[in-house]
C-alpha cells in the first residue's frame, strides 16, 4: 500500500490511460479523484474502483476551464482532505496536415493539453506547496519528437516536457516532484478513433505498429499507470524533471 493516506487527483480519468492509472494508484491505496469533461465516465471508473474496496469519487473537470478546474480540486480536498498526486490525461487529437489544420483545431489541442496541464498543476501546487509533498505527472507523448499530420500535438506533447521541467525546478524547494511519461502507441479510443478517421482497419493498424516496435506489441493503458505509479511513489523521490518514454523501444 505504497500509497496509503495519499490523494491522487486524474484528469482524464474516465477513459483509457487515465482510467487505468487511476485504478493502479486506488490499487495502491490512495484515495481517487477521477475527473473528467464528462462525468458520467468518470463515474464508472470511480464506480469500478469502489467496487473492490478502493476510494474514489467522480468529478466534472473540463480541464481548459480554470473556474472548473479549481472547483474540482476544491471539491476533492474538501472530500479526501489533501492534495498529494496530480497525473493529468486529459487529451484529445485533432490531427491535419498544416496546410489544413484550423485554428480552432490548433487551438484546442493547446487548450485541452497545454493550457490543461498548466491549470491543474497550478490548482495542484496551491495544496502540496503547503503540504512540502506533492507528485505532478504530465502526459507527453512520443509524437513530441514529431510526426506528420500532428503539428498541434506534437507542439504540445514537446511543451509538456519544458513544462515538466520548469515546474520540477520551481516546485523541487517544496518537495514536489515533477515528471512526464511518454507513451507510444497505446491501445486506447484515442488510437482507436484514429484509424476510424484513416479508414483504416484497428486491428490491422495494430498489427503494423507492432512490427516496428522493438517488443513487439503496441502498449496497454497499465504500461503507462504503472510508470506513473513509480513516478508518484516514493521509490521515485529523488526523480523530477524527466520524461520516461514508454514505448516498447527507445523511439517512436
Ligand atoms: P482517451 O480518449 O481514451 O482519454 C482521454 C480522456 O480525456 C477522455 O476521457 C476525454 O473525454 C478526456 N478529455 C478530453 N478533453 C478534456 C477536457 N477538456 N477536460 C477534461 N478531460 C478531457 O485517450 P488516451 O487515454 O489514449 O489518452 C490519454 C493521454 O495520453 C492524452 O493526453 C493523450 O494525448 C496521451 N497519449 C496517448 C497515446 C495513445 O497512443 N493512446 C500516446 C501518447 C500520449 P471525452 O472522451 O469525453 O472527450
Amino acid at each position: 500500500m505504497q500509497f496509503k493516506d495519499r490523494v491522487a487527483l486524474v484528469t482524464g480519468g474516465g477513459r483509457g490511460i487515465g482510467a487505468a492509472t487511476a485504478r493502479i494508484l486506488a490499487e495502491g491505496g490512495a484515495a481517487v479523484a477521477v475527473t473528467d469533461v464528462d462525468p458520467g465516465p468518470a463515474e464508472e471508473t470511480a464506480a469500478g474502483i469502489r467496487a473492490v474496496g478502493g476510494r474514489a469519487i467522480a468529478l466534472a473537470c473540463d480541464v481548459t476551464s480554470q473556474g472548473s478546474v479549481d472547483a474540482a480540486f476544491a471539491r476533492a480536498a474538501q472530500e479526501f482532505g489533501r492534495i498529494d498526486i496530480l497525473y493529468a490525461s486529459a487529451g484529445i487529437t485533432r490531427d491535419n496536415l498544416v496546410h489544413k489544420l484550423t485554428e480552432e483545431d490548433w487551438d484546442a489541442v493547446m487548450d485541452t493539453h497545454l493550457k490543461g496541464s498548466f491549470l491543474t498543476a497550478q490548482a495542484a501546487q496551491r495544496y502540496m506547496v503547503a503540504q512540502r509533498y506533492g507528485k505532478i505527472v504530465f502526459t507527453s507523448s512520443t509524437s513530441a519528437l514529431g510526426n506528420r499530420g500532428q503539428a498541434n500535438y506534437s507542439a504540445v506533447k514537446a511543451g509538456l516536457q519544458g513544462l515538466a521541467k520548469t515546474l520540477a525546478i520551481e516546485l523541487g524547494p517544496f518537495n514536489i516532484n515533477v515528471n512526464a511519461v511518454a507513451p507510444g502507441f497505446i491501445e486506447t479510443r484515442m488510437t482507436r478513433a484514429t484509424a476510424e478517421r484513416m479508414g483504416v482497419d484497428f486491428e490491422q493498424m495494430k498489427e503494423a505498429a507492432a512490427k516496428s516496435i522493438p517488443l513487439r506489441r503496441v502498449g496497454q493503458p497499465e504500461d503507462v499507470g504503472h510508470v506513473v505509479a513509480f513516478l508518484c511513489s516514493d521509490l521515485a523521490s529523488y526523480v523530477s524533471g524527466q520524461v520516461i518514454y514508454i514505448a516498447g523501444g527507445p523511439r517512436a
